[in-house]
């Protein structure tokens, strides 16, 4: 006989939309706003700044939910969940992009490389990656608008 997995209907952390949550800890994703839930998303934004799967912070998500904007993470939250998981992705004007950590010992703990199938950059900091990252000449904290679904890989 096929075992019955335990469910239990739990409130959408972002919209309050009841959504199925079973033993094994996974939870549907929100039919109502189209959130998706990973773990705890209270402790990642407390730790991290960020959520699992969506990437963009709990409270960020709400307030664009309020606001009827989609989900999507602002480039703060790019970089600190490049510090949390370390492979990230976004597209930009129908291109894919990856940013990732290189871990080196001659650049302790690691190195930003940021690039796509045309180029590849590399910065010694956060800071400078987030100062000088860019496509074209273009900065990408001044272009992130047209950023679009910025990533976990
Ligand atoms: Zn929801």
């Amino acid at each position: 006989m096929k075992k019955e997995i335990k469910e239990e209907v739990v409130p959408c952390e972002i919209c309050g939309h009841p959504v199925i949550h079973n033993e094994y800890g996974l939870y549907q994703d929100c039919p109502q706003c189209g959130w998706r839930r990973g773990g705890d998303n209270v402790e990642l934004e407390r730790q991290w700044g960020v959520s699992y799967p969506m990437l963009v912070s709990l409270s960020h998500a709400r307030e664009q939910y309020r606001q009827g904007l989609p989900f999507k993470a602002d480039f703060d939250e790019f970089v600190r969940g490049l510090l949390f998981y370390s492979e990230m992705l976004f597209d930009y004007q129908g291109e894919t992009y990856e940013a990732y950590l290189y871990r080196d010992k001659e650049f302790e703990p690691y190195k930003f490389v940021f690039c796509c199938a045309e180029f590849l950059q590399e910065y010694v900091s956060e800071q400078e990656f987030r100062e000088k990252a860019n496509i074209q000449g273009k900065r990408l904290k001044d272009i992130w608008d047209q950023v679009q679904e910025p990533r976990y890989m």
